[in-house]
């Protein structure tokens, strides 16, 4: 199924995001985690690629196991800027072959010691490199970008960063999932400036429950989100205990989504990092609201 029919569909969509694990032995403990979170039946499942140390050769094997045995839709995800074009075009051929429809089309994180290079000769520069390679392989993929209300955190400003989104969709990304955020105005006013910027294709919302006191300073360096103060004073009065905070975490995020939906933002994406309570919970919450 490819995506944009759901995510075109106006009806409240509730997705969740799993990550492949880091070494073979951690494998059986995420395919236990994903099955969970498959088993909440969600509008679709999205599977990282090497994000956060995970290991890209396990996406497929995941996203196939998740539509093969639970029919809920897949959404894998491709960076393309640390490797090399046989490799992607190897990663495509395979794509094809297991008969995943939907991939997440991105540039991946440029490691810290390549910075400095000159790109003139890189195989891939940015997502759009790769939108156009899975354009050319005849493959008829449903693609998506990202997107980040807040502003990529090396883009000058948000005219360039919206310049470049508009490039990536005009070359044929499908729709656009956004990095997270925990002011649901930062993406009002991103929506609107999207819209006005011409790009119509739907927009997902990327909501992360943070659920300790530790996720928030990783959850802010990797994204550059800005935390308002209501969430700080929240992580201020339960960061110390565990089952506090992850229960006001949980809340926060729900109560995020709740107003996205209310005010017509209908797709929504969770950040559930491979944990299945979070992810039943915040589905549990929303129950009605889903009508489920
Ligand atoms: P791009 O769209 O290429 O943008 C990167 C920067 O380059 C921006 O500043 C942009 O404005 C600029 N730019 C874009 N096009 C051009 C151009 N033509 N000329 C000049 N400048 C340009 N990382 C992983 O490793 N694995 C994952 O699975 C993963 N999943 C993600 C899912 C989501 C929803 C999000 C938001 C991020 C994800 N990431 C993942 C992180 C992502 O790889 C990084 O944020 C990365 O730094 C940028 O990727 P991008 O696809 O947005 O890049």
């Amino acid at each position: 199924m490819k995506l944009t029919e759901l995510l075109n569909s106006g009806r409240a969509s509730l997705s969740f995001e799993v990550f492949p694990p880091k070494r073979e032995a951690a494998f059986a403990e995420v395919e236990g985690a994903v099955r969970e979170i498959a088993r909440l039946r969600p509008a679709f499942m999205s599977v990282t690629y090497g994000a956060g140390g995970g290991t890209s050769r396990y996406t497929l094997d995941i996203a196939q196991e998740i539509e093969r045995d639970w029919q809920v839709p897949t959404l894998a995800h491709l960076t393309c800027v640390s490797s090399t074009r046989q490799t992607v075009r190897e990663q495509i051929v395979r794509l094809r072959e297991a008969g995943i429809g939907n991939v997440m089309a991105l540039r991946g994180d440029v490691p810290a010691d390549r910075m400095g290079e000159d790109r003139a000769g890189w195989s891939y520069r940015h997502a759009v490199d790769l939108i156009r390679e899975l354009k050319e392989s005849g493959a008829d993929f449903c693609i998506g970008g990202a997107c980040y209300p807040e502003i990529h955190p090396e883009s000058a400003d948000q005219k360039e960063d919206l310049r470049f989104l508009k490039e990536k969709v005009d070359a044929g990304c499908d729709f656009l999932t956004t990095q997270m955020f925990f002011d649901n105005h930062l993406l009002y006013n991103f929506l609107y400036k999207l819209r006005e910027a011409g790009v119509t294709v739907p927009v997902v919302a990327g909501i992360m429950p943070i659920t300790n006191a530790a996720q928030v300073e990783r959850a802010i360096k990797l994204s550059g989100a800005m935390v308002p103060q209501r969430f700080r004073a929240l992580v201020d009065r339960f960061g110390r205990d565990p089952a506090a905070m992850k229960q006001a975490g949980i809340a926060y995020a729900t109560d995020q989504i709740i107003d996205l939906i209310a005010n017509g933002v209908t797709n929504i994406h969770v950040y559930s990092m491979n944990k299945p309570d979070v992810a039943a919970t915040i589905q549990s919450n929303l129950s009605a609201i889903l009508g489920r």
